[in-house]
C-alpha cells in the first residue's frame, strides 16, 4: 500500500490463470493488470473490477497479474491464433509496467507465436517497446487523444500521459513503418466536443498521417456517471444538468449525437480524413 498526497493508493502482486480473455473488441484481450492507476474520470473499464474491488474507487488500486508471461505462454501454444486487443480494460503500459515489464514481456510472446495485436494506450511508455512491433504485419499501434488542453486533460485523465507525448509516439511509430491510429474520445460535451478542440486532434492526427482513426461521443456505461458528476460538481457545476440531460434524455441525447455527427463529418471532409475515419456513433 502507498501513501501519497492524493490517498491511498493500494498495489497487490496477484497471480492468474488466464492472460488472454474473449473480447468484443477482437478475438482476445490481454490485460496484465486489474485496475488501471491512470484513472480516467470516464472509464468505461470500471465493470471488470466491480466484484473485486467493491468500493474502491477507480484508480485507487492495482492488481499486478504478476505470471500473466508464464501463463500465456502455455496459452498461445493451444489456443486459436487471433487478434489480440492490448489491453481492454487496463491501460497496459500504466505507470506499474515501467518496473514489471509484464506488457513487454506478454507482447514478445505473442508476436512470437504470430498473433496480431491491436494496441491502444494513453502512455509515454508504450514508446519503449516500439522496438518491438518492427513494421509486423497484423499489429496496428494507437493512442487515445481527447483534448489538447492540459488542465482538463489532468482533470479527467490524472495520470496518462499528455496529448503531446502521446502525439509523439504516433509519430515514431510511424517513422518505425507501424500501422498507427487514434482513438478520438469519449468526447465530453462542451469540454472536449467543441468545434475548437475537434480541428485542433482532427489536424493532429492529419499531421502525423495515422493510417485510421476512431471517433466517438461519451456513452454511460458502469459507473461512469456517478464518477462524472463528481467532477462536474466540483469543477464544471453549471454543466451537471446539462450532462444529465444528454446521457439519459433519449430524445436530447438523439439531438445531441446527431448535432456531434454532423460536425464531425464536416470537419472530416474538409481535412479530407473521412475515408480514414471509423465513427463509433
Ligand atoms: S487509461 Fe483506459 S483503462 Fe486506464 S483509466 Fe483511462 S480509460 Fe480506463
Amino acid at each position: 500500500m502507498v501513501s501519497s498526497a492524493e490517498g491511498v493508493f493500494k498495489l497487490r502482486e496477484v497471480g492468474c490463470k488466464s492472460a488472454l480473455s474473449k473480447s468484443g473488441l477482437a478475438c482476445w484481450a490481454l490485460n496484465c493488470y486489474v485496475g488501471c492507476e491512470h484513472g480516467c474520470t470516464y472509464c468505461y473499464a470500471r465493470f471488470a473490477s466491480r466484484f473485486s474491488h467493491p468500493g474502491e474507487p477507480w484508480g485507487s488500486f492495482v492488481d499486478v497479474r504478476i505470471n500473466a508471461p508464464q501463463v500465456l505462454a502455455q496459452e498461445v501454444r493451444r489456443k486459436r491464433v487471433g487478434r489480440v486487443f492490448v489491453s481492454s480494460v487496463c491501460d497496459g503500459w500504466q505507470p506499474r509496467e515501467e518496473s514489471y515489464y509484464l506488457t513487454r514481456r506478454c507482447l514478445e510472446i505473442l508476436l512470437h507465436y504470430g498473433f496480431p495485436v491491436t494496441i491502444l494506450t494513453k502512455s509515454a511508455l508504450a514508446g519503449r517497446d516500439l522496438d518491438l512491433l518492427g513494421s509486423g504485419d497484423g499489429v496496428s499501434f494507437g493512442v487515445t487523444l481527447t483534448t489538447f488542453d492540459e488542465g482538463l486533460r489532468r482533470l479527467i485523465e490524472p495520470k496518462s500521459s499528455p496529448t503531446t507525448q502521446r502525439l509523439a509516439l504516433l509519430e515514431e511509430a510511424k517513422i518505425r513503418g507501424i500501422r498507427t491510429y487514434a482513438f478520438l474520445g469519449p468526447l465530453l460535451p462542451y469540454l472536449s466536443d467543441t468545434e475548437e478542440n475537434l480541428l485542433g486532434l482532427l489536424e493532429a492526427i492529419r499531421g502525423v498521417g495515422v493510417d485510421y482513426f476512431y471517433i466517438d461521443r461519451l456513452n454511460p456505461r458502469y459507473g461512469v456517471w456517478p464518477s462524472l458528476k463528481r467532477l462536474l460538481e466540483r469543477h464544471f457545476p453549471y454543466l451537471v444538468r446539462e450532462y444529465q440531460k444528454i446521457l439519459f434524455d433519449g430524445w436530447i441525447r438523439m439531438e445531441y449525437s446527431e448535432k456531434l455527427r454532423l460536425v464531425v463529418n464536416r470537419l472530416a471532409r474538409k481535412l479530407q480524413l473521412d475515408e480514414k475515419m471509423r465513427q463509433c456513433f
